[in-house]
């Protein structure tokens, strides 16, 4: 499928954030004609299956903060595959360019010249509101929207505490789970009140998903006691009291009908 030379072609394709039903039309089809995929740990059995059997599989995915392959290497190696004149699909999770490092590794495509396309994915974040049942928007409690890291260590640069605890805002942090009593505290002390609703869901769109929702004082402790482990998201904003009313896939026992 690549124009021209003898180099390959690498299709960096969103993958969703877990229910294969959520990947789109052209991330299927990428993925039912793949001859190799370099995937995430993110991306869930459900997707893969969509992968046809004898298709090479890599996994260079992160878990939790023991990289499986740091970026650089899977950098060089998307470069090297795709040079040798294989067409690659770069599964990640949710959307390419949300999170996950997504621009360093396509600059690095760039500059070695490599062609390439983005297919765009459902963000976590987006999959997790709609089955969680929280609104990132609602015209009483929330008119702006935040995606965060709350990965705020290795020497990284200091969240901006003050903007992230606005009032009538939505904020999600991703990778946030390792971060969440820092998260809280921080929000507090830069003005948010204590009681403001806060959750974590947890494997947000797959069966496993779990809601976990108390304040900015209570959810530290509570997301500790349930054991809430990654990958899962921080959700803060009083949007977060709708999901009792709205948690639609909870209801139905974590089960999509289509
Ligand atoms: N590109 C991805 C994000 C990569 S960063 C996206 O668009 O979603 C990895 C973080 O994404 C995880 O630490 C977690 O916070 C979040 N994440 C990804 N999939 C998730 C899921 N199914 N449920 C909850 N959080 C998820």
């Amino acid at each position: 499928a690549a124009g021209g030379g003898a180099g390959g072609k690498v299709w960096r394709v969103g993958g969703g954030p877990g229910d294969p039903g959520l990947l789109t039309d052209k991330a299927a089809r990428l993925l039912a004609r793949a001859g190799l995929v370099l995937h995430d740990h993110l991306v869930g059995p459900g997707v893969m299956a969509l992968v046809p059997p004898q298709a090479r599989r890599i996994c260079v995915g992160k878990r939790d903060r023991r990289h499986t392959l740091p970026q650089e290497q899977i950098n060089a190696l998307l470069v090297q595959l795709a040079a040798s004149g294989q067409d690659v699909v770069r599964l990640k999770g949710g959307d390419p360019y949300v999170f996950g490092r997504g621009g360093e590794e396509a600059l690095a495509l760039a500059q070695a010249g490599i062609p390439f396309e983005v297919v765009p994915g459902i963000t976590s974040a987006q999959g997790m509101s709609a089955y969680a049942g929280i609104p990132l928007s609602h015209r009483q409690h929330a008119s702006s929207i935040v995606f965060a890291t709350g990965h705020c260590k290795d020497g990284g640069e200091a969240p901006d505490w003050a903007a992230l605890a606005r009032p009538r805002q939505t904020v999600v942090f991703y990778m946030g789970l390792g971060a969440l009593a820092t998260i809280c505290r921080q929000l507090a002390a830069h003005g948010l009140p204590g009681e403001t609703p806060a959750a974590v869901v947890e494997r947000a769109t797959t069966p496993h998903q779990r809601v976990v929702a108390g304040t900015l004082r209570t959810l530290p402790l509570l997301a500790a006691a349930q054991q809430v482990a990654a990958p899962a998201l921080v959700v803060v904003g009083e949007v977060v009291t709708l999901s009792e009313d709205l948690g639609w896939f909870a209801r139905a026992g974590n089960r999509v009908a289509a």
